[in-house]
């Protein structure tokens, strides 16, 4: 019987190792560094699994998009929720993401490992080393077992967020091979401030619209909730600029259904309502009260003790454009153990976007993270782990078993 191996038992694994199964392959044979399967699985959209999105534009992919392109008019959202149909968990949709209707990533995964039953699950084992041997790959592990496989698909994610099993050494694999790898980066992940401090902020949430720019050009511009962290910013408006070019400066609108002028004209009435207050208490009600005090700050206005009746028309002014344009100095990003994906991978331009297999190896292929596309927070990442894992194990088992 012919075997297919397949490094990692990560979405793309998994999802490799079913299509495989249901297209014939003989032996499947999963191999996984940890003592489970699909452990970053669990933690996917806080434990709801985001698994894809009704909204599969390409502007959401980054990395070698042409290539994503490919993939995803094979296998777009009607065919990711097929998949899961099929294999028993219906689809519930939320703003265009789409989740488990159970809500629970612990169910999802549960199903892709009763539908991967029919594989052979082979745990604790690190893949080291490949070798090309005739027609057959060679994948040996760092304990010295080696495994003798008639095609392969390498499914073993990026370095992102390491403690759930993918530390890089898919990339080491096909450097090893003779494979052009493109620069890696931390993607999904938090940035660091240099100025102003925002120690201070620490756990607020605040909506605004995040504009990010470098050298003076917009990079990307995304309406959401920040999160205040002690070195820097957070949540998903923030984690999207990070999907795309390093930055230098974000500027935080925090009131962006008004104009400028519409705002000063609101914060003349508040002086007139709090006109008996300090600047202490002006923002009361409308701004978490540190940030209040930081707008201030930004303002020009150092005593918090500074009466709202002696507020002028300028300081007026100045408050509303620091609600609306509150800048932050960028110094970089939070470090792959913070971050949910990786940007850069295996150049795909290596393999084919119908098959996901080598140009120049013979039944050697690639899927997921490995690869160097990422897209936006979304259910975008594992919606390109379903569809490249998908189409490497069924091409792989068309393949062996054409062989044959
Ligand atoms: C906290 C968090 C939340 C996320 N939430 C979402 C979300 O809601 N929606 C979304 O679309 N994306 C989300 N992502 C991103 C998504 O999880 C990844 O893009 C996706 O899991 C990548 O799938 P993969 O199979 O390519 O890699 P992985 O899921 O990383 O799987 C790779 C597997 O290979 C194994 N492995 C690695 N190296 C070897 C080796 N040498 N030998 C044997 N086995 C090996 C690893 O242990 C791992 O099990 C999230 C990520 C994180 C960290």
């Amino acid at each position: 019987m012919s075997t297919l191996a397949i490094i990692g038992a990560g979405a793309a694994g998994l999802a490799a190792a079913i299509a495989a199964k249901r297209a014939g392959a003989g032996r499947v044979l999963l191999l996984e560094r940890l003592p489970r399967a699909g452990k970053k699985l669990l933690v996917t959209g806080n434990g709801r699994c985001n698994f894809t999105n009704t909204d599969l534009s390409i502007e959401h992919y980054h990395g070698d998009r042409t290539f994503a392109a490919q993939v995803i008019e094979r296998f777009g959202t009607a065919q990711a929720i097929e998949f899961f149909e099929s294999v028993g968990v219906p689809p519930y949709v939320e703003d265009g993401r789409v989740y488990p209707k159970s809500e629970s990533a612990a169910g999802l995964l549960d199903a892709l490992r009763v539908a991967a039953e029919d594989c052979e699950l082979i745990e604790n084992f690190t893949a080291e080393k490949l070798r090309k041997i005739d027609d057959k790959w060679e994948i040996c592990a760092g304990d010295g077992r080696k495994i003798v496989a008639d095609a392969l698909i390498v499914a073993a994610g990026g370095c992102a967020s390491p403690k759930f099993g993918s530390d890089g050494s898919g990339f080491e694999l096909f450097r090893a091979l003779g494979y052009e790898i493109s620069p890696l980066q931390p993607a999904l992940v938090q940035l660091k401030v240099t100025k102003p401090s925002v120690t201070a902020l620490k756990g607020i949430r605040v909506r605004a619209e995040v504009k990010a720019s470098s050298g003076g050009e917009t990079i990307h511009t995304e309406r959401g909730e920040v999160l205040f962290t002690d070195y820097g910013l957070s949540g998903i408006p923030i984690f999207q600029v990070t999907a795309r070019k390093p930055c230098d400066t974000v500027v935080l609108d925090f009131m962006p259904e008004l104009s400028e002028d519409d705002l000063t004209a609101k914060l003349e009435r508040r002086r007139a309502i709090f006109s008996a207050k300090t600047a202490e208490d002006f923002f009361a009600g409308m701004l978490h009260k540190r940030l209040g005090n930081m707008i201030f700050r930004a303002a020009g206005v150092e005593k918090l003790s500074l009466e709202v009746a002696k507020f002028d028309d300028k300081l007026l002014k100045k408050l509303a454009y620091c609600l609306k344009n509150f800048e932050f100095e960028i110094s970089g990003r939070m470090g792959f153990d913070s971050a949910q994906v990786t940007a850069g991978g295996v150049r795909p331009r290596q393999f084919s976007p119908t098959t996901m297999e080598s140009l120049g190896d013979r039944r050697l292929y690639a899927a997921g993270e490995v690869l160097d596309v990422h897209g936006d927070c979304g259910g975008y990442n594992l919606h390109w782990a379903w569809a490249t894992g998908q189409i490497a194990g069924t091409a792989a088992a068309q393949a062996i078993r054409e062989e044959k």
